[in-house]
């Protein structure tokens, strides 16, 4: 049984790792927003340009406009502006930099088992940081057959991890009030060029619901893998 997800509150220090320009509204919009509303310091680290279909460009300024609508000051947001898709091999050294600098309590990064590439990858790297005993890591899911469940807007429902992804106590649900899943969806809506996909839309707004979900690793759980794995000296996994 892993840990429980916790509300930020004043004094944290929340590192949100996000592959693309959208996966920090859609994975961890109101915890990040409960981060805000506490006072705890959040830092954003974008890693990928999300120009994967020549829209880069026009992701910068969505992805300014949703971190406005969930309460966040542009110098909270770092771009490391690695290729969409294949995140390079400094990746891992620039992710442990800004913990080092940042000095997180809480890190939120993708799970590994996530089905797209570049989440899996960082995913990986998020587990490998050294980070100090007293930081817990927030795994979150964007990409996973059947997930969620039902692929549409259901802000009555809960969010649920897929069966295939472990027991319900290995995943921790955060209730996302009211006024922060209205700026969660305001952040949502912001990245409009996502929304221009029908397939994509269907998947952003069915993270609109009443919790965020992450599997949450203490700092004695975090898997010791050591930083000479291969995925880190560059290429794809
Ligand atoms: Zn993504």
């Amino acid at each position: 049984m892993n840990g429980a997800a916790r509300r930020p509150v004043r004094g944290d220090r929340v590192l949100v790792i996000a592959p693309h320009p959208d996966d920090e509204t859609i994975a961890a919009g109101g915890l990040i927003g409960s981060a805000v509303d506490a006072g705890a310091g959040v830092r954003l680290v974008v890693v990928t340009d999300g120009n994967r279909r020549g829209l880069g460009w026009l992701r910068d300024a969505e992805l300014a406009e949703a971190v406005t609508a969930l309460g966040l000051e542009p110098h909270s947001v770092v771009r490391q502006n690695h290729r969409d898709g294949s995140p390079g091999s400094t990746l891992f050294p620039e992710l442990q930099e800004e913990a080092r600098r940042f000095e997180p309590t809480i890190v939120v990064a993708p799970h590994p088992a996530d089905r797209h590439s570049d989440h899996r990858l960082i995913g990986r790297a998020a587990e490998d940081l050294d980070l100090p005993a007293s930081c817990a890591l927030y795994q979150y899911l964007v990409h996973f057959p059947g997930f969620p469940r039902p692929r549409r807007l259901s802000p009555r429902r809960s969010l649920e991890a897929p069966d295939a992804l472990g027991a319900e106590a290995d995943w921790s649900a955060l209730p996302v009030p009211l006024h922060l899943l209205q700026r969660k969806f305001r952040a949502l809506c912001a990245h409009r060029s996502q929304l221009m996909n029908p397939w994509l839309t269907r998947l952003l707004l069915s993270f609109v619901r009443r919790n965020e979900l992450f599997r949450v690793l203490a700092g004695d759980q975090r898997a010791n893998r050591g930083y000479e794995t291969p995925w880190y000296r560059g290429g794809r996994t």
